[in-house]
């Protein structure tokens, strides 16, 4: 075994949480060192969305003109019926969502977000990313976190965040008995939502030209929607289509493998002709189960102690409000700014700032993973409850897609700026 290594701030997980964190933490002059279970940093998937309250986020850091060079500006999210073609409510974005909630509705690739906060945490200098690092065990010893890899090497830092997903290893630390936590592993695994997604790349050149529009398209039928929008500048269009269905190894962490069109086309059935053909150009399809966990229901599930937890790692979310990644984000944020504001004099209070954090976050992310299930619900509903969504649709339009308490976040912390 190395010697141990000692730093500020550990974070347990290079992600797009991950990164953001490590950035927000730098900027306020904190010392930074990132583990990574990867040997190689990468992200995986294809597209996410991000609403106005992430854009925010990434503005603030001076993001703003990378984001410009590799995501879209769709003009306006459109609700389709996924057989009769139908509009069922549209909300506009572009310049209208600059107004309403102060800045751009973006799509982008994955692996371009992750890309650009790589970059910004690069120029920061100061952060060291060690790869092939996954951390196993934390000891809370007071002053500091002890931490252990599976690769037998000890890290000492005075506070820690987990960033390390759906299937953290940080989280059963915070939230129960820390020496009953691999052997209860049911207990701490997440819960595979019932639904499956389908995720695809198509090349903007083989679409035809009405499927061109830069505007992100929500097609919705009986237990299955499927989402489409542009990204890599325009250049693609990401594609995820969600039906119902059931894993074998619903525990497994990496489930996740090559999928062909015509399983797809199956399991969708006969629906609109343009939707049909956006799903016949992607050349390549990768079927992923969708799990969650249930919404956070207090403060203790974010800290405790110097050990807290951020993004996915503490409110894995249904991606049916698009704002996983946003959250992981406005949590860096929010961490960011308390770091900013504490005394340079002092040495940092980690467990009563972690508290703080906790306190302001948890109910905002309690709040999205539970409308993030309604909308599974009533995007795949059938009869009355159809009727009932679609009545909605066309007698509230905009209004019923229009979140200003979600897009214009994130919230300020009161005594901050
Ligand atoms: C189909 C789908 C569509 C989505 N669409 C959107 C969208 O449109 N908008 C949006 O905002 N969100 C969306 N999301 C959600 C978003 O992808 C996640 O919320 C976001 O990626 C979470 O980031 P994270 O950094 O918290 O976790 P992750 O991205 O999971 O990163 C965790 C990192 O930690 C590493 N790690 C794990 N364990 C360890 C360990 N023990 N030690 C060290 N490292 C470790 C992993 O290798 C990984 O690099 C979508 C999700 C899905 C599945």
């Amino acid at each position: 075994m190395d010697a141990m290594e000692h730093t500020e701030l550990l974070i347990a997980g290079a992600g797009i949480g991950g990164l953001a964190l490590a950035l927000a933490a730098r900027r306020a002059g904190v010392a930074v060192q990132v583990l990574e279970q990867t040997p190689v940093l990468a992200e995986v998937g294809a597209g996410i969305q991000l609403g106005p309250n992430a854009v925010r986020v990434l503005d603030e850091w001076g993001l703003m003109e990378a984001l410009r060079g590799v995501a879209a500006f769709p003009e306006a999210i459109s609700v389709r019926d996924a057989h009769d073609g139908r509009e069922l409510g549209r909300l506009r974005l572009g310049s209208h969502a600059v107004r309403r909630y102060g800045h751009a509705y973006a799509t982008i690739h994955r692996a371009d977000a992750h890309g650009l906060l790589h970059k910004a945490v690069q120029a920061l200098g100061d952060v060291e990313i060690r790869l092939g690092q996954r951390v196993r065990e934390i000891e809370d010893k007071g002053l500091h976190v002890n931490i252990t890899t599976a690769q037998q090497q000890e890290y000492q830092a005075h506070a820690l965040v987990g960033c390390d997903g759906l299937w953290s290893m940080v989280r059963p630390y915070v939230l129960g008995n820390p020496a009953q936590r691999f052997a209860d592993h049911t207990r701490a695994a997440p819960r595979f939502s019932g639904h499956l997604a389908y995720r695809g790349l198509v090349d903007m050149a083989h679409l035809p030209n009405p499927l061109q529009a830069a505007i992100v398209t929500v097609w919705l039928g009986p237990k299955l929607h499927v989402v489409h929008y542009p990204v890599s500048a325009g250049r693609q269009f990401n594609v995820v289509a969600v039906v119902h269905g059931q894993i074998k190894e619903h525990d497994a962490p990496h489930w996740s493998h090559e999928a062909h069109v015509s399983q797809l086309m199956q399991a969708v059935g006969p629906v609109h002709a343009s939707l049909t053909a956006m799903l016949d150009a992607a050349p390549q399809w990768r079927l992923w189960p969708l799990n969650d966990r249930p919404p956070m229901r207090g403060a203790a599930e974010h800290a405790r102690g110097r050990v807290a937890l951020l993004g996915d790692a503490a409110h894995p979310m249904r991606p049916y409000l698009a704002q996983g990644a946003a959250m992981a984000l406005e949590d860096a944020w929010t961490l960011g700014q308390l770091l900013h504001t504490r005394s340079a004099a002092q040495p940092i209070d980690w467990a009563g700032l972690f508290q703080r954090y906790a306190q302001h976050r948890w109910t905002r992310n309690a709040k999205v993973q539970q409308r993030a299930i309604r909308n599974g619900t009533v995007f795949h509903s059938d009869g009355w409850l159809q009727q009932g969504r679609d009545w909605a649709m066309s007698l509230l339009g905009e209004r019923l897609l229009d979140q200003p308490w979600l897009y214009s976040g994130p919230p300020p912390l009161h005594g901050t700026s």
